[in-house]
């Protein structure tokens, strides 16, 4: 779904002031800087869900139709404050750091082929799902791609949102596709695009090296220009290009 889907939609519904019916977040575009980098208390719905109200909405009748057809979509994770993702991160950089032997950049790169640097995750937007299906019994982790593949335990649900999700808004954000750059494919990683499309809009707008260089956290005094913008440019903007 692009934007002029959007756009369209909503000249259709009439009034150019009227607010269109299905996508009312997307001319309440105003995000602060702190609500995008997840330092801001936003008001959350659901419980286990914590999503926006019109992301949660949408949500719960996606995961309705799929309980009709045998899923059970439960979430794996959702909202995440800027906080909890330096706390992710800390972890990672002291056991790749300390008990790998890994160099500095060596952790760095090793952490964001699928965790976020603290401040730039999607789960900071209350818009951003991890997802699974609660049905089959399983050992291990359960954000592994295998699982969603071809003879895997979540290969039903992934080939249910394959034909269904966009209906109710959400996107694979992380892609199979070869030439993406950035983090690697996760096919449980879903966008609510009504109103993420909007907020990774006004992200684009922040000046994100500026904003990082004043963040203090474990390996962020490695943190180059260039380093920081080949990450924003492969980590944060070479996802599904409906989400752009
Ligand atoms: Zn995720």
């Amino acid at each position: 779904m692009k934007r002029r889907t959007f756009i369209k939609t909503a000249s259709a519904s009439g009034l150019a002031c009227t607010i269109p019916p299905i996508f009312p977040s997307f001319f309440n575009a105003d995000y602060s800087t702190e609500e995008l980098m997840g330092k801001e208390e936003i008001e959350l719905f659901g419980e286990g869900i914590n999503l926006r109200e019109e992301a949660y909405t949408s949500f719960l009748a996606m995961k309705k139709a799929a309980y009709s057809d045998g899923f059970d979509i439960k979430i794996a994770s959702s909202y995440r404050d800027f906080y909890r993702q330096r706390g992710i991160w800390e972890r990672k950089y002291l056991r790749f750091t300390e008990e790998d032997n890994m160099t500095p950049l060596d952790a760095i790169d090793k952490i964001i082929e699928y965790s976020t640097i603290p401040g730039t995750s999607r789960h900071h937007w209350g818009t951003d799902i991890d997802i699974i299906d609660g049905y089959p019994k399983i050992t291990g982790d359960v954000l592994v791609t295998e699982k969603f593949e071809a003879g895997g335990p979540y290969e039903g649900l992934k080939l249910w949102m394959d034909e269904n999700s966009v209906k109710y808004g959400f996107y694979l954000v992380y892609t199979d596709n070869p030439r993406r750059r950035g983090f690697k494919y996760e096919p449980w990683h879903y966008s609510y695009a009504p109103l993420s499309i909007p907020m990774l809009t006004a992200y684009r707008k922040l000046n994100v090296l500026k904003l990082l260089k004043k963040e203090d956290f474990f390996g962020s005094e490695h943190f180059t220009t260039g380093f920081v913008k080949t990450y924003l440019q492969d980590n944060i903007l070479d996802i599904n290009p409906t989400l752009l």
